[in-house]
């Protein structure tokens, strides 16, 4: 069978099954066959098991489901179910129906019987953070390749000292070690979508099971509250329940020097700080 990237291909199957695009779900198919081989070899499937989010008329499905072990595609719009009838007729594939938001985790471990996986995604963008925040947090990933936004790839990815670089930048970088892969143009969707692209790839580490993650995530925010200012002073006025003596104290237990700023401590500093700290 013809392969979906094909421009022609894609309008064809719109006409065919009077499928029109949803906006509000984020239905920017991609059409360039280039970019999809780039996506699915920065992913390394070839035998493993993949979930897709969003597989939409199934263009990236179909290059995942050639190489993969086994393929769950999550996908919200039912309308895609004649179509995928056609394009997704693979024995390792299957499409389950739904929001993944609202989706039982559980799901995904009985699709795979419990082996770790891959995961791979156009991601609809008013959902980014959710779904990567879902997926981190509740399931078993080893790896992530999605496509975002290009400014949160920027920001998702970003070291210290740039000026991407803030509390996404470490919250995410928590989990995962996160690599830029590379820059999608608007000209490969049907629509194009209204801002530019960028593939990027998050290695999960390792759960760092004795880190109180609240309470990190609680003194990242209040340092990156001021950026401009030293932490000291950011910490010190964000509101915690705790003296500007007290939090002079964690900074020096922790080797960080107070006139420091939020955006020079890598991710690692911030944990260690969170040790000292104590504001939940
Ligand atoms: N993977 C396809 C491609 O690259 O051509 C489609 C990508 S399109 C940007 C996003 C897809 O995610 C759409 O098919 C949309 O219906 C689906 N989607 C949106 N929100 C979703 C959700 N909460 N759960 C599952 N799928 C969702």
């Amino acid at each position: 069978m013809e392969r979906l990237y094909k421009p022609h291909r894609v309008i064809e199957l719109l006409k065919a099954y009077g499928f029109h695009m949803s906006k509000s779900l984020g239905q920017n198919f991609l059409i360039d066959g280039n970019i999809v081989r780039k996506i699915v070899d920065l992913a390394e499937v070839d035998g493993e098991n993949v979930l897709e989010i969003g597989p939409g008329l199934g263009t990236l499905t179909e290059e995942i489901a050639a190489r993969a072990k086994r393929v769950l595609a999550v996908e919200i719009d039912k309308r895609l179910q004649p179509v995928h009838e056609e394009t997704l007729a693979y024995d390792n594939l299957r499409v389950h129906y739904d929001d993944f938001l609202k989706m039982d985790p559980v799901l995904i471990d009985e699709a795979f019987d419990g082996e770790p996986f891959v995961v791979v995604s156009n991601l609809p963008y008013y959902v980014t953070t959710a779904i990567l925040t879902k997926v981190i947090e509740q399931t078993k990933a080893k790896r992530i390749v999605v496509m975002v936004q290009k400014e949160v790839a920027r920001r998702f990815s970003a070291k210290p000292s740039t000026k991407d670089y803030g509390s996404l930048s470490v919250f995410v970088q928590f989990y995962a070690h996160v690599s830029y892969g590379f820059d999608v143009p608007k000209t490969v969707f049907i629509p194009n979508p209204n801002v530019d692209s960028a593939v990027v790839k998050f290695e999960l580490r390792d759960r760092v099971a004795d880190v109180d993650r609240e309470n990190l995530f609680k003194i990242v925010r209040g340092a990156f509250s001021k950026r401009r200012k030293t932490l000291l002073n950011a910490l010190s006025t964000y509101g915690f329940d705790l003296s500007k003596a007290e939090i002079e104290q964690a900074l020096e237990a922790s080797n960080i020097d107070p006139k420091r700023r939020a955006e020079t401590l890598t991710p690692e500093e911030y944990i260690v700080l969170s040790i000292n700290m104590k504001v939940t």
